[in-house]
């Protein structure tokens, strides 16, 4: 057995939020190891690597906003970065910061228990780590879903997941390319891999709805402008409902003149990307008023594909707009234009089975392959919280405690998990907004939470029970006041079968979630229970 290493806090993953907390925490005087699964920190950044992988949050919001000098220094190259870019950028992070030190790679946590002196948190390698605290920094989007088709052993063509892309150069040049799934992956991925390969077939269960992205380029003087008042703008973002920095209209879809919602959707449409939603503050509210908008989504899509049969099966229906997460793309139904573009509607005629030449959908058709791409989605919000199997105080494991769904309070701590804190995950704006800023605020959060406990030598701290029941009922009376809960999504979990059916993100926005997160600070860390240090309890 090996010896245990001793560290005031162990953070899991080196995503965003891991870096931002090894930062934050560390500066604050703690000792911290960043545990990483992966070969590499950068998170989703670091393992989706399938063509055309990019940010739907602009670069310039979708990015660290602690360190001024950092903001100045880093230039984006385009409005929505790729993935590469992004990687360099966490990279660059980890250097700037001198990060590296504290993190270790390929460490997958497969344990963390609780005892009265803290955490134990063992890793695949049977490597120990002792801390008070433990900060789950494992992402929303991390755990991808295998595939779930017979025969795939048999499929003599290569194979790819989106999510676990190869680190090597993949060349489609003249192949038949298959790719399944057309969440945002699917439809970042097929207009690239289009532009190289012989023939893409898009193999289609749900439509989507998409915003294109209008992704160009950043001019020096457009650098220079946000630049200038960079300050401005990330407390724009901070104030605003999704952390993108705009309000919605206060009108209603609904009150506004045929002429005045056309104007108002076009300008969304070009300038909102993934806040499309924003383009009236009823649009996630309201059936009649979302109908306007996936209506003027479908016209669009109509105008895009010229084969209208085509257009048909592109659109979304049966879920409003937004309530499944839309995408933003980059020319996703144009290059369905193209010759070599296809469309397998799987919906009408489901996947059989793979064969060594391909797939065999219900109507006995062999659709002909050398390579499939899987972009087959995530155990999303859970998969990776509950893979671990993190015991508790009195010897419950959190999938016990999480088996009808996700149990927190305020998404940061859960009743009986004493000194464990989850960052962006279910319980909190996380994928509803822009989940870099989300994880900012949550960090900045703890840090003074613990700054808190230092100062009042408090050894540990959980949430009550009352307070954890409230904050669950709260997040769902808020979500049942919404169109989410009519879609078949994930922010249902209804991704993976089995799953609990529960709303698992707040719907509340980052503003409204800041406010109830000073609220509790104002009212002495409300909610949350704290046990004194052996010093302080003899003092
Ligand atoms: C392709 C893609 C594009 C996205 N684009 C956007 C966007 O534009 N805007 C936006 O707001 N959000 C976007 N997201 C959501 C994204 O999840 C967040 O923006 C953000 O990157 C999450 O950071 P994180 O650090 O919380 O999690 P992650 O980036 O998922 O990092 C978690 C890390 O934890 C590690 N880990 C997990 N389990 C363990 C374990 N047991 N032991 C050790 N390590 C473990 C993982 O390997 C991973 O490296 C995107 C997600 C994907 C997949």
């Amino acid at each position: 057995m090996k010896t245990a290493q001793n560290v005031d806090m162990v953070v899991v993953g080196a995503g965003f939020a891991g870096l931002r907390a090894l930062h934050t925490l560390r500066e604050r005087g703690l000792s911290v190891a960043v545990l990483e699964a992966g070969g590499g920190v950068g998170g989703v950044w670091y393992w989706n690597r399938y063509p055309g992988c990019r940010c739907d949050v602009e670069s310039y919001d979708y990015s660290y906003a602690f360190s001024e000098a950092l903001e100045q220094e880093w230039r984006w190259s385009e409005r929505y970065a790729a993935q590469p870019e992004i990687l360099r950028y966490a990279e660059h992070v980890v250097e700037r910061f001198d990060l590296a030190r504290d993190i270790h790679l390929h460490q997958r946590v497969v344990s963390a228990s609780h005892d009265d002196g803290g955490w134990t948190v063992t890793t695949e390698s049977a490597d120990t780590w002792r801390a008070r605290f433990v900060v789950m920094a494992v992402g929303q989007l991390s755990a991808p879903k295998a595939p779930d088709i017979p025969g795939l052993d048999a499929f003599a063509g290569e194979m790819y997941h989106g999510a676990r892309f190869p680190h090597e150069a993949v060349t489609f040049a003249g192949k038949r390319v298959g790719i399944i799934g057309t969440g945002s992956t699917g439809m970042q991925m097929t207009p690239v891999v289009a532009e190289e390969a012989g023939h893409v077939a898009v193999f289609q269960r749900t439509p989507n709805f998409s915003i294109p992205a209008c992704n160009a380029p950043i001019s020096d003087d457009e650098d220079a402008a946000v630049k200038a008042t960079y300050r401005e703008r990330r407390q724009a973002a901070q104030n605003s409902p999704s952390g993108l920095g705009f309000m919605p209209t206060k009108q209603s879809a609904l009150d506004a003149t045929p002429a005045e919602r056309e104007a108002t959707f076009e300008r969304a449409w070009t300038t909102f990307g993934f806040g499309f939603t924003l383009a009236y503050y009823d649009l996630i509210l309201d059936q009649a008023a979302n109908d306007l908008a996936a209506d003027f989504i479908r016209a669009k899509i109509r105008e895009k594909v010229e084969d209208p049969l085509l257009a048909e099966k592109l659109m979304p229906r049966g879920f409003p707009y937004g309530t499944k997460r839309p995408s933003v793309d980059c020319g996703y139904f144009e290059a369905f234009n193209r010759d070599n573009v296809s469309l397998v509607d799987i919906r009408e005629h489901p996947i059989v089975e793979a064969v060594p030449q391909g797939i065999v959908t219900a109507d006995s058709q062999l659709h002909a392959l050398d390579v499939i791409v899987f972009a087959t989605g995530f155990d999303v919000f859970t998969g990776s919280l509950l893979a671990p199997t993190i015991t508790g105080r009195d010897g419950q494991t959190l999938r016990e405690k999480w088996s009808q769904g996700p149990q927190t309070y305020l998404g940061l701590g859960v009743h009986g998990f004493p000194n464990l804190f989850i960052l962006a995950g279910p319980g909190s704006p996380s994928l509803l907004s822009n989940v870099l800023l989300s994880i900012e605020q949550h960090v900045d959060w703890l840090a003074d939470l613990l700054g808190y406990m230092h100062a009042g030598r408090i050894a540990s701290v959980e949430p009550t029970l009352e307070a954890e029941r409230e904050w669950v009922a709260h997040v769902k009376a808020r979500a049942d006041g919404t169109l989410y809960p009519k879609a078949i999504s994930y922010y249902n979990g209804d991704d993976v079968p089995g799953k609990p059916r529960v709303f698992m993100p707040y719907v509340g926005g980052v503003r409204g979630y800041r406010r109830l997160l000073e609220e509790c600070v104002a009212g002495g860390y409300a909610g949350w229970a704290m046990q004194p240090t052996a010093t302080a309890k003899a003092a």
